[in-house]
């Protein structure tokens, strides 16, 4: 059985005008130790899917389908049975930490805090714990850091004892959401190689949320891309870099800076995301995609089995009418990728 499954899952948001479906259809699993990435642009449903399965929407949102953790349907779970897993054996890192951290409360409150709720841990054995986790992610003097509020800290520093408040109580799956976008570039590769140490020192599987492919490069064995709520391209991240087959991921590839190509301009994707209160018919991706034919405006692509990919067997989905196979000649003189 996977550690966690995923199978259907539908979210959908009551606003004054309509129902808004910010999520249509996700499915995967994740297995003990495994990275997923899940990528996107803003509005692709990414992060949604995940604050649904945690039972963290917004009031006006529903989610549908399975989310099922050890065989456990997280979704409709009363409150008290998905407080106990939250935080406990699924835990999330946000973006920004800023907005996630007390600021009237020290990390050493905030910290001891969990693992009082969650472990029964006396305040002393719990303010170890804490230092031990926080030396973990390489604070420098974490026993004197520990007395210190957020503001005290650096962005980076922050992000860190973020970290290590959601793997204080060594969770089985780390859900982490555009953990690295609000740092700079070198705090960005230690926050990633961070979390590659500790996958490696504490199993924890990873579900990864992130726009940035090259960030999934460094530390993914699989690769979700969405688009407009659904799902667009799914397979091992090998073969997702060495044979890209959707428009819309080749896109995402184009935009990422490249070291043997110095001086060019980076490639973005025309035009702007669907507004998904009033999303377009057919292929939710075609009126950027530069292969759209008449049909992709008309019948929406199915996510269908290309092949069953990689080492552990991935299997490769792709949605699209006229996926890359059928463009090869056209992708490689384009040489981008
Ligand atoms: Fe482009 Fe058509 Fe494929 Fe959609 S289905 S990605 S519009 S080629």
């Amino acid at each position: 059985m996977p550690l966690l499954e995923v199978k259907g899952l539908q979210v959908e948001f009551r606003t004054h005008d309509a129902a808004v479906r910010a999520v249509n259809g996700v499915s995967f699993t994740l297995e003990e130790g495994e990275t997923l990435g899940i990528v996107g642009e803003s509005g692709s449903g990414k992060s949604q899917s995940v604050l649904a399965m945690l039972g963290l929407l917004a009031s006006n949102g529903r989610a549908k389908g399975e989310a099922l953790y050890r065989g456990e349907n997280l979704l409709g779970m009363p409150d008290r049975a998905l407080n106990r897993i939250r935080g406990n054996r699924l835990s999330m890192i946000f973006q920004d930490p800023m907005s996630s951290l007390n600021p009237y409360l020290t990390i050493e409150r905030q910290m001891t805090e969990v693992l009082e709720l969650h472990k029964n841990l006396t305040r002393r054995e719990a303010k170890k714990r804490a230092i031990a986790m926080l030396e973990a992610v390489r604070i420098p003097e974490a026993a004197h850091r520990i007395g210190q509020y957020p503001h005290e800290l650096s962005g980076g520093m922050r992000q860190r004892v973020m970290i290590a408040m959601a793997l204080l109580c060594e969770p089985e799956v780390l859900f982490a959401d555009e953990p690295t976008t609000a740092l700079d570039v070198t705090v960005q590769a230690q926050v990633l190689q961070l979390l590659r140490d500790l996958q490696r020192d504490f199993g924890t599987s990873i579900v990864l949320i992130t726009h940035d492919l090259g960030v999934v490069a460094g530390l993914c064995e699989k690769v979700m891309v969405m688009y407009g709520g659904r799902v667009m391209e799914q397979c091992d991240a090998a073969t997702l870099f060495a044979k890209p087959s959707h428009p819309y991921t080749i896109g995402l590839l184009r935009a990422l800076p490249r070291l043997d190509q110095q001086g060019g301009e980076l490639a973005g994707i025309p035009g702007n995301p669907p507004n998904m209160a009033h999303p377009p018919a057919g292929c939710p991706f075609h009126e950027r995609c530069a292969d759209a034919t008449a049909e992709c405006a008309e019948r929406e692509p199915a996510l269908e089995t290309v092949r069953t990919s990689g080492a552990h067997a991935t299997h490769w989905l792709r949605a699209c009418h006229r996926p890359v196979d059928a463009m090869t000649t056209r992708y490689q003189e384009s040489n981008h990728v």
